[in-house]
């Protein structure tokens, strides 16, 4: 069996030498920032799964418990930063000319860290809409108070209710992000960074890019669905693995 620092060699080579680089990445990546993961250990609030407070059923039944369930993450959120992960990415997004970052992730950290070029696939937690879709709004608009004075808080136009800007259990992608996705793993080299892969669409899109032709990677210290799928799974956290490249490819720059 070849080890970490062979796989790591091995795949930074194929960085290396890769005109249109993709990477998936998600909750994982966050995990070292402090924001837990959904599926492992902290990824319950009190007693609630997240696919049960996810959905627009829970919101309809009880949009004060969800919205209370999102106020927290938001206030966790606000108070962390991006980590080690998160910033090679950024430098990553500016390095290669051909880089897309496609993200399950809703914390808004990519962003922060500078990254270009990013595909938020399910949204922001940082955004709203309108959940009677009222005519005078905006399909979603930037709102980043912390914490909403009021729960659920109300639509600025038409006094309902705001839902989180981000896509649901059970929610279609937006069809345009879709696209973009779909584009990027026509690539040369795809990373699938901290995420459980069994989310779909999301979960397909490693597997597209191997049907096109990619390299494709898995970073997770956890066996996945798509890690027997994928050309190599380092069972390595994200910001080692990350960080153990870099330096491998800062020893020798791109050409
Ligand atoms: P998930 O919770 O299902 O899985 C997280 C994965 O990260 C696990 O496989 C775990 O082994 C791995 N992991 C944990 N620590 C890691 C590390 N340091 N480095 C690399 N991998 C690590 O997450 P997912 O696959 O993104 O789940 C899907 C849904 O969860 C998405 O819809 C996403 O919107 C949502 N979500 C987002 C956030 C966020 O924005 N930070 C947090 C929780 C969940």
């Amino acid at each position: 069996m070849t080890s970490l620092a062979e796989q790591i060699r091995l795949l930074a080579g194929h960085i290396r030498a890769a005109s249109r680089l993709t990477v998936l990445t998600g909750a994982g990546v966050s995990a070292a920032s402090g924001v837990p993961t959904f599926r492992g250990p902290g990824g319950l609030w009190k007693d609630f799964r997240p696919e049960d407070l996810a959905t627009p059923e829970a919101f309809e039944r009880d949009p004060r418990l969800v919205w209370e369930w999102y106020d927290w993450r938001r206030q966790m959120v606000a108070s962390c930063r991006p980590n080690r992960a998160h910033e090679i990415l950024a430098a990553w997004s500016h390095r290669y000319p051909s880089f897309t970052l496609v993200t399950q992730n809703v914390d808004g950290l990519h962003e922060r860290a500078g990254t270009r070029e990013v595909v938020r696939f399910h949204g922001s937690i940082w955004e709203v809409s309108c959940w009677r879709r009222c005519a005078a709004s905006p399909a979603r608009w930037r709102e980043e108070t912390v914490p909403f004075p009021e729960l659920p808080p109300p639509c600025p136009r038409c006094g309902g209710p705001v839902r989180p800007g981000v896509v649901w259990f059970g929610e279609l992608i937006d069809p345009d992000i879709l696209e973009r996705a779909r584009r990027a793993v026509d690539c040369d080299v795809c990373l699938a960074v901290g995420t459980s892969s069994v989310v779909y669409p999301a979960a397909a899109l490693l597997d597209a890019a191997r049907e096109r032709g990619a390299f494709t990677a898995e970073i997770n210290p956890e066996a996945t669905p798509a890690s027997a799928s994928c050309d190599i799974a380092l069972a390595a956290p994200a910001e080692e693995v990350l960080d153990r490249i870099e330096g491998l490819l800062d020893a020798e720059p791109l050409r």
